[in-house]
């Protein structure tokens, strides 16, 4: 009989979190490594850009073992493709010191993971690169000046350079990505979800890079820029993020090589490359205060369309809505049914119990409200105690009955050691739905009317002719 399969134990954090840095790390500086004019500096150095963005996303990563472990793949990295042993101890000490830093920096005061949500997370970002970018370049020139002949040699310059744009290019595009599900590949019904307010600028965007590569010159730098600008206030960070860092990469790939920055110099120059980065920050920027507008609008929205206090729709939001609901309904002559719910004796709640378990009382009273409503049915705080609900297409035992589980819920309601106030519903139903909210509304309020008349904690339902 075969030996019973013993599943073997999980690696510890311990262990899986510094291995999973050196093997990111390793992959990307090779890439960085092979794509590097032989003798000089990579003009965008990956690696520094993805360890930095993995520590300020995944704080625990900023840990010594992490570290040491980060700095051991970009040396693994160096070996492998040929750099001197010295050499790859020299560049990457500053790599790793630099990440640090920019880590430290980031999470000065705020030690929760940084995603990028608005201009304040962005300003930290910039700030965290700068810092990063100056001290791994201090660090490379000094240790670089007590070695001799380290290949590549070491600029100051062109090392802050390739730190900063990396930096700003990559690290802003893995910290924008937001974390969702497991990713499955589009549909073809996926591009027709996308609204053209987005689509077209990226369209156009994508167009102009295009052109500018076919026009080469300063066009090149200069015309998807409007474009980029203008993505940057239609779709989120991570897509103008994107975009920007394809526009900068081909930019430093062609424009930092042949001169068409201006700088005059036809080989890899630590000006360009800085241009590059500095052009790049307008979009990116534009993007992060777009999000911050975004957030706000987000929340006028919410205050405009919800009550604060029981989360129900406003009244405004309600009357809107129930009325779009009904355009849907008038021409199949579906029928409706509105409540009026107004609570009995509220005043009395207040006197006695005080306003603040008033409030209690009238947040209970909506939960139960929603708790008894079918799928569709559209609830709105219409008054001070007073609620109303749309139920679209329901036939008049189900908006009678609907009406009813609120009626005895509310009897079982309770508030400290006394119960909450009971309802009264006016209830009008309509086997056609007429074309204006209107009539449901003054047929409901005046079936309320007569169930207040009519003793209070009851339902009065009339259908309209
Ligand atoms: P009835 O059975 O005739 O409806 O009597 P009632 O006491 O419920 O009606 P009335 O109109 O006399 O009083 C309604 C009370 O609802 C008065 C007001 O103080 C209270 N109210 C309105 N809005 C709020 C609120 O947001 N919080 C609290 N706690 N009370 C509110
Ligand atoms: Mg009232
Ligand atoms: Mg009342």
């Amino acid at each position: 009989m075969p030996a019973p399969k013993v599943p073997l134990p999980p690696l510890p954090r311990s262990i899986l979190d510094p291995a999973s840095v050196a093997v990111v790390v390793f992959l990307v500086a090779l890439l960085g490594i092979h794509t590097r004019p032989p003798g000089l500096l990579a003009s965008i150095w990956f690696a520094n850009a993805v360890a930095l963005a993995l520590v300020v996303r995944w704080p625990r990563h900023l840990r010594a073992s992490s570290v040491f472990a980060l700095f051991v793949g970009c040396v693994a990295a160096d070996l492998v493709s040929g750099t001197e042993p010295y050499a790859a101890a020299v560049l990457n000490t500053a790599n790793a010191v630099g990440v640090v830093a920019g880590a430290l920096t980031i999470r000065w005061r705020r030690p929760e993971p940084l995603l990028l949500t608005g201009s304040t997370a962005f300003a930290r970002l910039s700030i965290g690169i700068v810092v990063a970018s100056a001290v791994s370049a201090t660090v490379a020139t000094c240790l670089s000046g007590l070695l001799v002949d380290v290949t590549p040699a070491v600029s100051p310059t062109a090392w802050f350079a390739s730190e900063f744009v990396s930096y700003l290019l990559l690290t802003t595009i893995l910290l924008s990505v937001r974390a969702g599900g497991p990713w499955r590949p589009p549909t073809p019904r996926y591009f027709d979800s996308v609204p053209w307010t987005v689509a077209v600028p990226v369209l156009v965007a994508v167009t102009l890079m295009i052109a500018g590569m076919i026009a080469d010159g300063p066009l090149l730098v200069a015309l998807p820029l409007p474009a980029l600008l203008w993505c940057a206030t239609r779709i989120p960070l991570s897509g103008t993020a994107l975009l920007t860092a394809c526009w900068a990469g081909w930019n430093l790939l062609i424009a930092g090589r042949v001169g068409v920055l201006g700088t005059g110099e036809a080989t890899q120059s630590p000006v360009a490359t800085l241009s590059v980065a500095l052009v790049a920050l307008g979009p990116l920027l534009v993007a992060a205060v777009t999000l911050d507008r975004m957030a706000v609008q987000n929340k006028l929205h919410e205050a405009l369309e919800y009550d604060s206090l029981t989360g129900t729709l406003s009244r405004a939001a309600f009357l809107r809505r129930s009325q779009r609901r009904l355009n849907t309904l008038v021409d199949g002559s579906q029928p409706v049914a509105l409540l009026m719910l107004d609570l009995d004796d509220f005043k009395t709640i207040n006197d006695t119990m005080g306003h603040a378990a008033g409030d209690i009382a009238l947040v209970r009273s909506a939960g139960c409200i929603l708790s008894a409503l079918p799928h569709g049915a559209v609830a709105g705080r219409i008054g001070g105690e007073e609620f109303a609900v749309l139920l679209p297409m329901a036939d008049h035992e189900d908006a009678t009955a609907v009406a009813d589980t609120i009626r005895r819920d509310h009897e079982r309601l309770h508030l400290l050691s006394t119960r909450t106030a009971t309802v009264s519903i006016g209830l009008a139903w309509a086997p056609a739905a007429p074309a204006s909210v209107s009539p449901l509304l003054d047929t409901a309020d005046r079936a309320l009317y007569d169930a207040k008349r009519g003793g209070r904690n009851t339902v009065v339902a009339v259908t309209l002719a």
